[in-house]
């Protein structure tokens, strides 16, 4: 039998008007490093309708793509809202993707035109000749005449651009299956991989983005979108934030420690999102330099494992609660959020808010082992996490199959190891080519990493396994003291021994001045890994 309601397509030109209008007060700031442009949602609209009649005028018709090369600030957002909106395809292009990276996914997305921000000009105009779709290119934030561009590129200045159009736009009915925006994942290996978000699949994540047991935004809510725009839709902080109103404020691209303590010292924001390294930093320069910061009510941290240090000394030294959540470009990416049970209390409340989270009803997963067995939700069984919903990727724009490295079944395989709980919360042990196999045992890395982080003059710790004759792999610890500290291999492994086996103590350790990271501000433990074989980390 056909239900008797209406049908209604959830599409980001109807999340746009809804914005725009009911919530026209709501604020976006943008930080300029000596204080703050400010606009609002009902400005943000009219600029996104400028800005579809403009791209109209350029030629943009139908799913063609329109990449951003941009940080987090007004104009970004209203790039957000329009490209979708009319129809054709937001592509945030990651601005710290190799060089080579940055023209392979402007070329396989087939950008038509690109808009960038007038400090990021120079580091797109190198690239731009081997771009080989691209017409047009728009300097927001800038001067457009410093771009000297290739022949057959036309460069235009967003202000120009957008002041001889109308603040109004015939936003065209789509098929709320239909692609709205892409992001490519940062690819440790191979090509970066293309992931396409519907607005329907957008539409249903930023619902759960606002729900109360995941990031609970509201209209009373100010955010600090820290994490960039151009890396898994700042995890879906823009459109859900729109979505009911909540007030934004975007870094620019002003994202060291000095600057956000002065972000959140001026515009006192009650929300902010990050990965750990943005938070440790911080957490460093307050430590300091002493600042009240309890006008936040939390903050998220994910996009690798936020160390049970770091928890407790925002919560217990500053009064911010430290939200924990996992996800993936290829899950939206909102995934899971460590809300604990409320009838946890003490050690238990801490030991949940420990694990990446609780999976919410859109989201199904799995754990598969060795043998393709899937293990039970007992906390104890380890396996492979395999994930599938209504936000989740089923497969890479243009592949030509889908990749069975990555998917089956219909299910997205994460590449992350762990567990789960009875009660659905996942606890992470590794990334499955990180996890250390030694003497047929799997050591969690980052459980060696979180236990020596907790020690006090650790600033920051990254485990590899490197080979070992006898037992295949054992772990080794790369360290970064903090200034004016001082700690001996021999006394850090000390500090191990009742915290971990002691078949898991490593052996290996290199103190080092600082963690490579990867593009996105992870471990980068490609590159620590051939620092070891290089000889280089002993
Ligand atoms: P990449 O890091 O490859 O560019 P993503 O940014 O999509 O891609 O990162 C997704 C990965 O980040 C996850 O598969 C997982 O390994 C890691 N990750 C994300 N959140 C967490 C978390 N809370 N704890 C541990 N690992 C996490």
């Amino acid at each position: 039998m056909l239900s008797t309601m209406q049908d209604g397509q959830l599409t980001l030109a109807r999340l746009l008007q809804h914005g725009s209008t009911v919530h026209a007060a709501s604020e976006v700031t943008t930080w300029t490093g000596e204080g703050a442009r400010r606009s609002t949602y009902g400005e943000v609209g009219r600029n996104a309708a400028r800005l579809a009649n403009a791209l109209r005028g350029l030629g943009v018709t139908g799913d063609q793509r329109v990449g951003t090369f941009m940080w987090n600030n007004a104009e970004h957002l209203e790039a957000y809202l329009a490209i979708p909106a009319m129809g054709a395809v937001l592509h945030t292009l990651n601005i710290r993707l190799f060089p080579q990276q940055l023209v392979f996914v402007a070329n396989h997305a087939e950008d038509h035109a690109i808009i960038v921000d007038g400090t990021l000009v120079p580091l797109l105009a190198k690239q731009l000749p081997e771009m080989s779709t691209v017409r047009h290119v728009i300097v927001a934030n800038g001067d457009a005449a410093a771009l000297d561009a290739p022949e057959g590129v036309q460069v235009h200045s967003y202000t120009e651009l957008l002041a001889a159009q109308p603040d109004t736009f015939d936003w065209p009915e789509i098929d709320e299956r239909s692609a709205a925006a892409m992001c490519y994942t940062s690819g440790t290996t191979g090509d970066p991989k293309g992931v396409a978000y519907s607005h329907r699949s957008i539409w249903l994540h930023s619902m759960q983005v606002c729900m109360s047991d995941s990031m609970n935004l509201s209209q009373s809510d100010k955010a600090l979108a820290i994490v960039p725009m151009f890396h898994a839709m700042s995890w879906g902080l823009p459109y859900a934030a729109l979505m009911v109103g909540a007030s934004l404020v975007m870094p620019d691209r002003f994202l060291q420690p000095g600057p956000i303590a002065e972000i959140l010292a001026a515009e006192k924001p009650n929300f902010a999102a990050a990965v750990p390294t943005i938070w440790q930093g911080l957490l460093a320069h307050l430590d300091a330099n002493p600042q009240d910061i309890s006008h936040i009510r939390e903050v998220v941290v994910g996009g690798s494992a936020a160390p049970p240090s770091l928890m407790h000394a925002f919560e217990e030294k500053y009064d911010v609660p430290v939200l924990h959540a996992w996800g993936m470009t290829e899950t939206s990416p909102l995934g899971s959020v460590a809300r604990p049970p409320a009838s946890a209390t003490g050690d238990e409340r801490w030991r949940y808010r420990y694990t990446q989270g609780r999976f919410p009803a859109n989201v199904r997963a799995r754990l598969i082992d060795d043998n393709g067995e899937e293990k039970p939700w007992d906390d104890v069984g380890v396996g492979e996490l395999e994930v599938r919903g209504p936000w989740i990727a089923a497969s890479y724009f243009g592949g030509e199959d889908v990749d069975p490295e990555k998917f089956h079944d219909g299910w997205l395989r994460t590449g992350d190891v762990g567990r789960i709980t009875p009660d659905g919360f996942l606890t992470l042990t590794d990334r499955a080519k990180d996890v250390i196999k030694s003497g047929g045992e799997w050591i969690s890395s980052v459980d060696l990493e979180n236990q020596v982080m907790g020690h006090p003059a650790v600033a920051e710790a990254a485990v590899i396994g490197v080979p070992d004759e006898k037992w295949d792999e054992r772990p080794l610890v790369a360290v970064v003291l903090r200034e004016g500290e001082s700690a001996s291999a021999a006394q850090l492994r000390e500090y191990l021994t009742d915290k971990v086996a002691k078949w898991q103590l490593p052996d290996n350790w290199a103190f080092v001045e600082e963690v490579p990271k990867t593009s996105v501000g992870k471990f980068d433990k490609k590159r620590l890994r051939a620092s070891h074989s290089e000889g280089k980390l002993d």
